[in-house]
């Protein structure tokens, strides 16, 4: 294997005076009538050009942004020299999804914020494409089993966090059952993320090879109500890991939400970016927009639902947002493709009412304007209504993306598990111990809504601790620290 580079003979004054490459991206025009990823793969010439702009900082500061702390310079020196098989090892030896995570952390707030080049004000190493480059590009070695241990674990939710915790026991001979309330494995990797962000392939690919080491899977079932935690338990689990995530949807308090035409976020993703046997029964039908859609929210979701009903054939998408943009969460790369493939966005507006027309259906959107007054708990400043400016607007479709809750039912009904007073459940950040003996959590069940890297983050730490206790004995969980 290629060795690390030298610090000193790294020519850095060359490498800062290297133009980035292009990053190869479809035509919006064309993208937006298909629902494929947005972006293209690199080829291996511009993938090193690209690579070789990293100057190899000591200090790194890419490696301190990135939650899993990935080796990202090591990792470009191998890619740089063509080795990319050793690159995607790299990559994969603290991540068990680069593939994922390449395309779609916020790269701009992690790695690529940190980069040297981005404090310099030009574009940074585009570290996230050619993470998912050599990811896609090296296949993932068949792991080293352990013998059996003959101990058997449960993880109750099939994101990125369960599945990580899934994979990580089962290389090292534990036998371990995923459930989840979904048809099929991925969380919000597939119940949310739509197929032109990251294609759903990746999470097929991943759940196959979890099966191909013995995991088993136990789709639709909802742990808490078709099964319980004591159950798990007593069935022989000496450890569980609750990775449900926190996927309840807020509500929209206003007038007209149960009209038809009005989806929530996530029955309407699902609906248009999920295999139709992937669905459950009440979301087989599918959906559609007609030809003006109103996006109602902020953040991630807001701008997957623009980008979808955008796909589905609708001419006018606009994002309605009751702050400016400045106050806005999610990945300003999304922002950025949307407005390519044509969304509009109306700052600093509330719905009030959903209106519906003769035959039932949403017709319109009565909105008050907004201004911006003193910082809330979240420390962004508060929307404040305008009085006298209520407009009305017409519509087809209206799309609530309000964000999500942690599942207060779940948690509550789990005893001797302590939960804080959002319902996000207590750990002990070193371990992914909860308050309760063998229960571990970890992912957005434990951080509130939040990203795949830290759910991944959270599954290799539960999966550490918990291998601990399979092997050796009790985990005492300390949620003081
Ligand atoms: C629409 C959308 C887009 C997003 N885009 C991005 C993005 O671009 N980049 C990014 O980094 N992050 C993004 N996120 C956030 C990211 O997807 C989450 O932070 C991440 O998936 C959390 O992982 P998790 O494993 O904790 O939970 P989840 O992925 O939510 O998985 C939890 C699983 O638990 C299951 N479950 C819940 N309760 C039970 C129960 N009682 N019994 C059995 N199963 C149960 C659920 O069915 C689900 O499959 C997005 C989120 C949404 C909603």
């Amino acid at each position: 294997m290629i060795e690390r580079p030298n610090s000193k003979a790294v020519d850095r004054k060359g490498r800062l005076a290297l133009p980035a490459t292009r990053l190869p991206i479809r035509d919006p025009e064309v993208r937006i009538r298909d629902f494929g990823e947005a972006c293209e793969p690199w080829d291996l010439e511009a993938a090193r050009a690209e690579a070789e702009r990293c100057i190899q900082c000591p200090a790194a500061p890419c490696v301190r942004a990135c939650p899993l702390g990935n080796d990202i310079p090591y990792a470009l020196w191998l890619l740089e020299h063509r080795d990319i098989e050793a690159a995607a090892s790299v990559f994969r030896s603290t991540n068990t999804m680069p593939e994922v995570c390449g395309r779609v952390c916020p790269q701009s707030e992690l790695c690529e914020g940190a980069c040297v080049y981005a404090r310099q004000g030009r574009p940074p190493v585009a570290i996230g494409r050619l993470e998912a480059f050599v990811a896609d590009r090296a296949p993932e070695p068949f792991p080293e089993l352990t013998a059996p241990t003959g101990r058997r674990a449960a993880v109750v939710g099939a994101g990125p966090a369960g599945l990580t915790v899934a994979e990580k026991l089962a290389v090292r001979g534990h036998a371990v059952t995923v459930y989840d309330a979904w048809p099929a494995p991925g969380g919000i990797l597939r119940y949310g993320i739509p197929t032109f962000k990251m294609s759903h392939r990746l999470v097929d690919e991943r759940a196959a090879r979890l099966e191909t080491l013995g995991v088993r899977f136990v789709p639709s079932t909802r742990v808490g109500r078709d099964v319980t935690v004591e159950q798990l338990f007593d069935d022989g689990c000496e450890a569980v890991f609750l990775g449900i995530g926190a996927g309840v949807q807020r509500d929209a308090q206003i007038e007209g939400v149960d009209l038809p035409g009005v989806y929530q976020a996530t029955p309407f993703l699902v609906g248009a970016n999920v295999e139709r046997v992937l669905r459950p029964d009440a979301l087989r039908p599918g959906v559609s927009v007609g030809r003006r859609a109103a996006v109602v929210g902020g953040g991630d979701t807001a701008m997957d639902c623009v980008r979808t009903a955008l796909r589905l054939g609708a001419e006018e998408v606009t994002c309605w947002y009751r702050r400016t943009e400045r106050e806005m969460p999610g990945n300003e790369r999304d922002r950025d493709l949307a407005r390519q493939e044509g969304a509009r966005f109306e700052w600093l507006v509330q719905p009030t009412r959903l209106l519906p027309g003769p035959d039932g259906r949403v017709t319109a959107m009565e909105c008050v304007r907004m201004r911006l007054g003193e910082p809330d708990s979240s420390g962004r400043r508060r929307p404040v209504k305008v009085a006298g400016t209520a407009f009305r607007v017409e519509v087809d479709t209206v799309i609530l993306a309000l964000g999500y809750l942690p599942d207060g039912d779940t948690v509550h009904g789990i005893p001797g598990l302590e939960v804080d007073d959002r319902a996000l459940i207590e750990t002990d950040p070193r371990s992914g111990a909860t308050s309760r003996e063998g229960l571990y959590a970890g992912g957005d069940a434990v951080l509130g809504p939040a990203l795949v890297v830290t759910a991944v983050q959270h599954g290799m730490r539960a999966a550490e601790a918990m291998h601990r206790q399979l092997t050796a004995g009790a985990v005492t969980a300390d949620c003081s620290s």
